[in-house]
């Protein structure tokens, strides 16, 4: 058993690794080289019975768990979109390990409830969100974009969902286009709304949501006496970033009655700088709206930042009262339990507020700043090259092209061979990217949005580029 004078020895020396990591971790390859089955091979099939040394556990974690590990935190992390961390967000998160609170009522934890109320309208102010949203941490946007369906559901069946079942109300229909995150499809299916009826909506040439084939889709649905529930609107999706037009969709939510959230899992973060906040434009529509500081805010997963019109809608829908959960202050103090699938909670609000404090709003600009400025440059550096193209519009620091050399111009050989340059720089260790498709096209995302990339690691990263697909 460890005692506390050997937990504060361990601790020491595990922070102590904790800053020789962050500080080397260029060192590492970026995504994991090991093979599948590779880990677990090295881990005992059966616990052991006695206790075992921290000294050793900790020896076996360096030795046989690390090659194992893929480095979100290295700068020539480009793939998917970052799961960023800092410094000052482990410590906080250190610290809420110690606490080890649950933080499902007011009365389990007050401090943690009202700092979670005043970091997520800090956030709210930074982000220039309107006045009127009430804020939540999730554990992730796909529980955020769950909790909306669930609202817009049991609105649109006047709460005889929860009730009653979905089998005597009438077919609900959701829509959102194909560029949307598949957790949109996913919160649907758990919903019991039937994957069948979430309509996918046609894109422009921006891969942005065609508002007038929404309404007329709507229009359709209702005719069919189908009750349209929810819109998801994206800025910045997941594929290649498309922003969709939130003021023309939220009009047509309001005409019709549809609940209208807005997945800006990524984006979001940006909007901290006020030349983003165009995208924001009809915002004011929105029901809800999810984005999440743990891709793109220097806070470790998981944190996402849901804020709601009308808390009171979300809680009728999950809110469930046993008695065990009944406390003194019920009624005048908020109980996060009721505003999320899961009933327990961490302090999460903690690790926001360390890194809001620790860096300041003008720090996590010029963070955010310089990301999308090291896009714009390599966006300029595609365009220039003569044999990679640029597939779609670059998104804030999300830049998506393709390899094209002169002379091949056959789809299937231009797939071929950018599946062949992605696999081979990650192979590499030098970098990590990560593809899409682009209107069938076979493309690459290059995401810029480490805590610890500077110009240096984008440069280095299009020189390994166009070295590598020179020698395919
Ligand atoms: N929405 C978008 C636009 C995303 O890019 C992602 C994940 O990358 C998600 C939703 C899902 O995020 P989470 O992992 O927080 O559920």
């Amino acid at each position: 058993m460890m005692d506390i004078e050997e937990f504060r020895r361990q601790a020491h020396r595990m922070v102590d690794w904790m800053a020789d990591y962050m500080g080397g971790i260029e060192s590492y390859p970026v995504r994991a080289q090991v093979k599948p089955g590779e880990i677990a091979a090295k881990l005992p099939d059966g616990p052991p019975a006695q206790s075992e040394s921290m000294d050793l556990i900790f020896e076996d974690f360096q030795r046989d768990v690390m090659p194992g590990m893929t480095h979100w935190q290295h700068p020539s992390f480009f793939a998917y979109f970052t799961a960023n961390s800092s410094p000052p967000s482990v410590l906080a998160e250190m610290l809420t390990a110690a606490l080890g609170a649950q933080c499902m009522l007011w009365q389990t934890s007050p401090a943690a409830t009202e700092m979670e109320t005043k970091v997520l309208d800090w956030l709210r102010q930074m982000t220039g969100l309107p006045d009127g949203f009430h804020g939540v941490i999730q554990d992730s946007a796909s529980g955020a974009i769950l909790c909306a369906i669930l609202t817009a559901r049991e609105q649109a069946t006047g709460w005889q969902g929860n009730k009653a079942g979905l089998k005597n109300v009438p077919r609900l229909t959701a829509y959102t286009s194909g560029e949307t995150h598949s957790a949109t499809e996913k919160g649907i299916k758990i919903a019991g709304m039937g994957a069948d009826n979430l309509r996918k909506l046609p894109v422009d040439e921006n891969f942005a949501v065609i508002p007038e084939e929404l309404e007329r889709m709507i229009v359709e649905d209702k005719a069919a006496d189908a009750v349209p529930a929810i819109v998801i609107a994206s800025i910045g999706a997941t594929g290649v970033g498309a922003v969709d037009p939130l003021r023309r969709i939220g009009e047509i939510c309001k005409k019709h009655g549809v609940f209208l959230h807005v997945d800006a899992a990524w984006a979001g973060s940006a909007w901290i700088l006020p030349e983003t906040r165009w995208m924001m434009d009809g915002m004011e529509y929105a029901d809800s709206v999810v984005f999440n500081p743990h891709k793109w805010m220097f806070t470790n997963f998981d944190c996402s930042a849901h804020y709601v019109r009308d808390p009171d809608a979300l809680i009728h829908t999950l809110t469930i009262l046993p008695e065990f959960l009944k406390s003194r202050e019920q009624g005048q103090v908020i109980d996060y339990r009721d505003w999320s699938v899961p009933l327990g909670r961490r302090f999460r609000a903690l690790k926001l507020w360390f890194v809001i404090r620790s860096y300041g709003v003008e720090g996590l600009q010029e963070m955010i700043r310089a990301h999308i400025g090291y896009a714009e440059e390599l966006e300029g550096r595609i365009d220039a090259a003569e044999d990679f193209e640029l597939v779609a519009p670059r998104v804030l620091a999300l830049t998506t092209f393709r390899y094209h050399p002169k002379g091949v111009d056959d789809e299937a050989e231009l797939d071929r061979l950018n599946e062949a340059l992605i696999m081979r720089l990650n192979d590499g260790g030098k970098l990590y990217l990560t593809q899409t498709r682009v209107r069938g096209k076979y493309a690459i995302r290059f995401n810029i949005g480490q805590t610890w990339t500077e110009r240096r690691h984008v440069e280095a990263g299009w020189r390994e580029i166009v070295e590598t697909a020179s020698g395919l």
